[in-house]
């Protein structure tokens, strides 16, 4: 610990557990940890104090794949592997048009939820209703005004949704495949515009900016592909995309490409620092190596690879590549809790039925590293997600007196293996305090609910004729579901991959 220099601070929080063990009083100023020093040699004149006796002081969580647009659907879908599950929450962004306030109250409250959690940082994909500014610029002005730190992506697809699944194409009749086009396939240049004008409006704020999301290989031409690439190499920003996450994933890479999506994307020369790829559950040792020798990152999902059943992400063996691994929760309908540390305890204990080999399950530091610097570093954002002198000021305090923390033996591996959202009481985002005894200081938050279920209920109005019309293509999807896990199961080149599941297609 450094001495603590009698010195002006912005704040002061005073005797705070830090996840080393020792008691700390750490100050803020100008936004950053300036000294993290022994307790009571308080700084007097700080202008603001926060008594954190008895309270963990964690960075703060870092959610690096979210989908805040599926709130209005929460609870809705269960049952389904991802391609069917998709069907049933197709009318987001495709046939569903509210008004931006609506779009502004919904993204308002998932950011709330996340910061009440602990949540500091979002990486979310947002498929917007529409690509006109201010459809996009709701969901920015949403986090800016909350005062979460956020990277919004434009959720970018334009390939046609029945090409972009295995076998669909021939199992819809031509006037369901003119429809899917029709609603959810923008032109390539429409996006690129869209993308590239929404991150130069956004690219001088301080804690949210607009970064490319291109849906996945499968979903995406090259040229959008490497259009999207261009714009975030050009403005250093991150790159975002869905890569492997499913079994049909695992079969569609070969069928669309001739090899696994993985390899494709290095291909065509879209994998390094800054590319972070969501999922990653059905990576072969030739992929994994690809990931770790380009720089890319991996967010681990657990808790909607769970949900629709798409198996374990090989955590342990990216780690052990030297990939960055970051934690998501993922969209509110394929994790209906954005709860990080539900995603922490889940990851911890996950890692544990991926191999027998016990010295290689993952440690709470480890698990508490994906959750916060990690993410940070995935999206260049390097030094933040830290308690160091120096690094931004995105904190949160972490009450030890619940049950879960008696006794206190180890409170870093205790606040995994038992931490839960609704023990945390202070949340700092640059040096501002945002949340208080685990109530939001800037946002009356009744008001944000109420909005909130507002829209709710005029998203689920306008999307009902949409899902009507989507549930009628189940049974093509379901064929294109069976046909994909019958090829896995005659030949199971994936296998060494191996996520926990049967590849039986009877079963
Ligand atoms: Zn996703």
């Amino acid at each position: 610990l450094s001495k603590l220099t009698p010195r002006p601070a912005d704040l002061l929080i005073k005797e705070a557990l830090l996840p080393s063990g020792e008691q700390a009083d750490v100050t803020v100023e100008a936004g950053r940890i300036a000294v993290i020093g022994a307790p009571n040699r308080a700084v007097s004149d700080a202008a603001a104090t926060i008594d954190a006796s008895g309270m963990l002081l964690l960075p703060g969580l870092c959610n690096a794949h979210l989908h805040s647009m599926e709130m209005p659907l929460r609870g809705v879908v269960w049952g389904l592997p991802m391609e069917l599950y998709r069907v049933c929450i197709a009318p987001l962004g495709m046939g569903t048009k509210i008004s931006p306030e609506d779009v502004y109250a919904r993204t308002r409250a998932a950011a709330l939820e996340m910061l009440r959690n602990g949540t500091t940082m979002v990486v979310d994909d947002v498929v917007h209703e529409s690509l006109e500014a201010e459809y996009v610029d709701a969901v920015l002005q949403a986090y800016a005004d909350v005062g979460m730190r956020a990277m919004v992506t434009i959720h970018c697809e334009d390939r046609p949704w029945t090409e972009s699944v295995p076998f669909l194409d021939d199992l819809v009749d031509a006037e369901a495949r003119e429809w899917l086009t029709a609603v959810g396939t923008p032109s390539t240049e429409s996006l690129l515009e869209t993308c590239e004008a929404a991150v130069g409006r956004w690219s001088e704020h301080e804690l949210v900016s607009c970064i490319p999301g291109p849906s996945a290989p499968h979903r995406c031409t090259p040229e959008l592909l490497s259009g999207l690439k261009e714009i975030s190499t050009g403005a250093g920003l991150a790159f975002h995309i869905h890569v492997q996450e499913t079994l049909m994933q695992a079969t569609g890479g070969p069928l669309m490409f001739g090899k696994s999506m993985v390899a494709w994307l290095d291909e065509l020369g879209l994998l390094d620092r800054g590319t972070t790829i969501a999922h990653g559950v059905w990576l072969s040792e030739e992929d994994i190596e690809i990931v770790a020798r380009t720089g890319t990152s991996v967010v681990h999902n657990p808790i909607s690879n769970l949900k629709l059943g798409s198996g374990i992400a090989p955590v342990r063996r990216l780690l052990a590549a030297g990939v960055n691994v970051a934690l998501g929760g993922d969209g509110y309908t394929c994790n209906d809790r954005q709860d990080m540390f539900e995603a922490i305890k889940l990851a911890a204990l996950l890692s544990d039925v991926r191999s027998s080999d016990f010295e290689q399950w993952l440690a709470p530091e480890e698990v508490l590293e994906m959750a916060t610097v990690n993410g940070a570093r995935a999206n260049l954002l390097d030094g933040l997600g830290l308690i160091e002198e120096g690094s931004p000021a995105d904190l949160a305090l972490v009450r030890l007196d619940p049950p879960e923390f008696h006794p206190l033996n180890d409170p870093l591996a205790q606040a995994v293996f038992a931490g839960d959202a609704r023990h945390v009481d202070t949340v700092i985002v640059g040096g501002e305090v945002l949340v208080e005894g685990g109530r939001a200081l800037r946002i009356d938050e009744q008001a944000a609910w109420a909005a909130s279920a507002e829209s709710a209920t005029r998203f689920l109005e306008a999307a009902g004729p949409f899902l009507e019309r989507m549930a009628g293509l189940m049974p093509a999807h379901r064929e294109a579901y069976r046909r994909c896990v019958e090829i896995l199961s005659r030949d199971p080149y994936w296998m060494d991959a191996a996520p926990v599941l049967s590849l039986d297609p009877s079963s």
